[in-house]
């Protein structure tokens, strides 16, 4: 009895041991449990906040990169820049080297029409740099290029003394070979690709460094009795900057020291050797390009003569040397501020007012507003340039800058620039659109100045019209063969008009571009940019630039100075033929104020028998801003998408796609966004019979990557291990089977889980499921697919409604439904066969 009583105390004890063990097992089940619906909330909620975050993530990109077409990151390759000449020639010796070379006759026109130059440049020099700033005034008389101008320059010693060393200041300009220079990173985007902060244009002697303005008031003494106001400077800045400015002053004299090698001379001379060879080269492939491409004469120099100095070479009749007039070689105050395109900084006593200014035009006015409006920049043409030949022939050209409240200093100078390095019998005229400007120094002050220049007219539009139809109005008023788009904030450089004409010239069809160089926003240095550099687009339509590959410039063999085809123009700046502008229905004249318009008229060209080239030997400066400075009617984001959408319309055929399904979903809803009448755009695309966007892609831009739809293939279901397939209108599931049809879907751009027209939806508010016809307008067909790389990526997850619903199998194959997501349901995950875009 005992033992049985022991026995049932004993298995008592079991039994409550076991009974208290399975309530502490329940205890933790249900804990674990809680975690798990835990972890389950958590994940969905990371999930949405990491495809929330993407979304923002793809649309403040969108708009980052729609802030500037320029806009491109800034590449940080210490790379060797080639610069003009070793010591290139003073233009009026190498203008008598031009004359030389042609017959005599053809010299005594060359002669009269650079005559004609200098009178038109020097004889109506710049008065003033700006109103405020009047010191150029007395400086003006002695912007003289030729001793024919006579007027001698009331100066101080030391600069007259340098007017003396003409010849050699002309050599130090362009004095620099192959020059390293250090890379600082820097930390402005807002530059062409490859352009460096650092890369500053060389300077005229060895010396290179900021000046300052304060210290070249104290220089010159010109500009300090103009400036009575000016403040006594930072001490420890102007000691330096003043040290920087009479170096230069000094150095610039000898011709000894500016001949030299600014760094390495070993590396000069390898530089030099190799720019010698390439130049060999180079001569003769372009001469065999221009047989292959021109029906038009082609300029050859003769058999047998040495590449390396062509002035002795006999050249054809019909050609000439291009033409490196520049008035400013040898500038009535070279120690101006910012002269030669050095930077410049200001003490830091200015600094408030630099910051004051700002906005005026989002870069450095303050300083710009120093600098002589024509100041000399560096020669930065590939040393070759200045050797190629053009037609004597060649098109005349209409100057346009459309502008809206631009900077008075920018202005001026971007003008002067022109009329200073432009062979005066290929400028028919500068026209200036004002596009219903407020400022009041844009009016009358802006005629004044302007009558000096018979061949400036301006053209004031009565309200505003945007970039675009300023552009249109420029064009319909000039009276030139070519039309040359600039901006109104640049500076022309050295030779950079025939090169564009020459193109012209050769083959209508071709708009050229010159190398768009950089002047910094900050302290108004001229900078170079990497050689090889296009312009190019990414999704969606953002403008960058991209050097060429290295291949493409091995197979073709390619140097530095040889023109490069160019997918997409940065839009600033480039020449057209005019007839063909209008030929090719000019601009879409529905676009707004300002974006979208060089997509459109670069498609516009490649895809209807034309062609877009960057020139190498044609540079232009152009200053970069962060922002524009002038105000958009409507929403600025808002215009440019306008545009955008509008080029994606009629240009894009099926690879709009594309481009709305890079963060651009919501202009497909009508409702909020009116494009306006594509029609006349559409019709003129069939008139012209163009080419397909898959042609410009396949020809034009082979290396873009373009992938008509996101995914494609059959649809597996993980849990199920069957694929998904539509039959007589309904969905099912079969065993997968790449070879039947019925099972082939796509992923599209738009989000949609697509069958030819028929699209997966979801079916009122409940679980079930329909196939509608696609809508690219309708958001309830948008699944989310791979969006993320978080839990939910595999899921298909409806975008329409606001909590997590993921499309799932049912465990028996038979059904489909939509229920909320779980990010370990092997039921709701699904894997496409091929994934082209993420
Ligand atoms: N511009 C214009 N009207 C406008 C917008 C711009 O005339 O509504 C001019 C502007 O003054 C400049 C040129 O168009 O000369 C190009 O504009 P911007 O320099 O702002 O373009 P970005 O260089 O930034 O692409
Ligand atoms: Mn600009």
């Amino acid at each position: 009895m005992m033992k049985v009583r022991r026995y049932l105390r004993g298995s008592g004890r079991v039994l409550a041991f076991v009974f208290i063990a399975s309530v502490i097992w329940l205890l933790f089940d249900m804990a674990a449990l809680r975690i798990s619906i835990n972890d389950v909330n958590s994940h969905l909620l990371k999930e949405r906040v990491i495809r929330e975050r993407e979304i923002i993530k793809q649309q403040s990109r969108v708009t980052q990169l729609m802030k500037r077409r320029f806009k491109h990151p800034v590449q940080r390759v210490d790379l060797a820049v080639t610069h003009a000449g070793t010591g290139p020639l003073p233009s009026d010796s190498k203008l008598a080297q031009v004359y030389r070379q042609g017959g005599k006759k053809q010299d005594q026109m060359l002669r009269d029409k650079n005559t004609e130059a200098l009178q038109d440049q020097g004889g109506k020099n710049p008065k003033t740099e700006h109103p405020k700033h009047s010191e150029h005034k007395e400086g003006a008389a002695s912007l003289n290029v030729t001793p024919k101008q006579g007027a001698p320059a009331k100066k101080k010693a030391v600069n007259l003394s340098l007017n003396g060393t003409k010849l050699d200041k002309s050599r130090v300009i362009g004095g620099y070979n192959r020059v390293k220079l250090p890379v600082i990173v820097s930390n402005t985007t807002q530059v062409p690709s490859g352009v460096q902060e650092d890369k500053r244009a060389p300077l005229p002697a060895e010396k290179k460094g900021p000046t300052k303005t304060g210290d070249v008031a104290q220089n010159a003494p010109d500009k300090t009795d103009s400036k009575p106001n000016k403040k006594v400077k930072d001490e420890a800045k102007t000691e330096t900057g003043t040290k920087v400015s009479r170096l230069q002053a000094k150095e610039a004299r000898p011709v000894k020291t500016t001949s030299k090698p600014p760094l390495k001379d070993v590396n000069r001379k390898e530089a030099n050797i190799k720019t010698q060879e390439k130049h060999i080269k180079t001569v003769n492939k372009s001469d065999l390009d221009a047989v292959k491409e021109t029906p038009k004469p082609t300029i050859k120099l003769q058999a047998g003569k040495d590449s390396k100095d062509n002035s002795t070479a006999v050249r054809k009749p019909g050609v000439h040397k291009v033409l490196s007039l520049d008035a400013t070689r040898a500038p009535r105050d070279p120690n101006a501020v910012g002269q030669f395109g050095q930077a410049a900084l200001v003490g830091s006593n200015e600094e408030v007012e630099v910051r004051k200014r700002w906005d005026e035009g989002h870069f450095n006015v303050y300083l710009s507003d120093q600098i002589p409006v024509d100041r000399a920049i560096p020669d930065t043409r590939p040393e070759m340039c200045a050797q190629n030949l053009v037609h004597d022939d060649l098109p005349s050209t209409s100057v346009i800058f459309c502008f809206v409240d631009e900077v008075w200093s920018t202005l001026l100078r971007s003008v002067h620039s022109v009329l200073n390095r432009s062979p005066p019998h290929l400028l028919k005229e500068i026209i200036l659109v004002d596009d219903f400007s407020t400022k009041e120094y844009l009016k009358e002050q802006l005629d004044t100045y302007m009558s000096q220049f018979p061949k400036v007219r301006i053209i004031r539009l009565k309200e505003r019209q945007g970039l675009i139809r300023a552009r249109l109005a420029g064009a319909a008023a000039a009276k030139g063969e070519v039309l040359t788009f600039l901006d109104s904030h640049v500076e022309c450089n050295v030779g950079w008009l025939e090169p564009l004409l020459e193109r012209i010239y050769q083959d209508r069809r071709k708009v050229p571009c010159p190398v768009i160089e950089v002047i910094s926003d900050k302290d108004m240095s001229y900078m170079l940019v990497d050689n090889f550099q296009r312009g190019i687009f990414k999704w969606p339509l953002v403008f960058g630039w991209s050097a060429l590959p290295e291949e493409y410039i091995k197979k073709h063999n390619m140097s530095i100075s040889d023109p490069i085809r160019c997918p997409v123009m940065a839009g600033g700046l480039f020449s057209i033929e005019k007839k063909y502008f209008y030929e090719l229905g000019a601009y879409d004249p529905g676009l707004d104020v300002w974006g979208g318009e060089n997509m459109e008229i670069s498609f516009k060209i490649w895809m209807c028998g034309g062609e877009i080239e960057i020139i190498p030997c044609s540079r232009v400066g152009h200053i970069f801003r962060g922002q524009n400075p002038y105000k958009f009617p409507k929403d600025r984001q808002k215009t440019v998408e306008r545009n955008l959408a509008r080029v994606a319309e009629v240009w894009l055929d099926e690879y709009k796609d594309l481009f709305y399904g890079h963060g651009y979903h919501h202009l497909l809803n009508k409702k909020l966004i009116d494009i306006g009448n594509l029609t006349e755009q559409t019709e003129l695309r069939k008139k012209l019979k163009c080419n397909s966007f898959k042609w410009y892609l396949e020809n034009v831009y082979p290396d873009m990557v373009a992938p008509l739809v996101k995914a494609e293939g059959l649809v597996f279901n993980r849990g199920l291990r069957k694929c998904l397939s539509l039959q007589k209108g309904s969905l099912l599931f079969e065993i997968c089977d790449l070879s039947k049809q019925s099972q082939h879907f796509n992923y599209t751009w738009m989000r949609h889980v697509r069958q030819q027209d028929l699209c997966v939806a979801p079916q009122g508010k409940g679980n079930g499921f329909a196939l509608q016809s696609c809508d690219n307008t309708k958001t309830e067909l948008r699944w989310f697919h791979k969006s993320s790389n978080s839990a939910l990526a595999e899921h298909l997850i409806a975008e329409f409604v606001s909590h997590h619903m993921c499309l799932e199998a049912g465990p028996q194959g038979g059904t489909l439904h939509l229920n909320p997501c779980e990010p370990s349901n092997s039921f709701q995950k699904w894997q496409f066969t091929h994934y082209h875009a993420q």
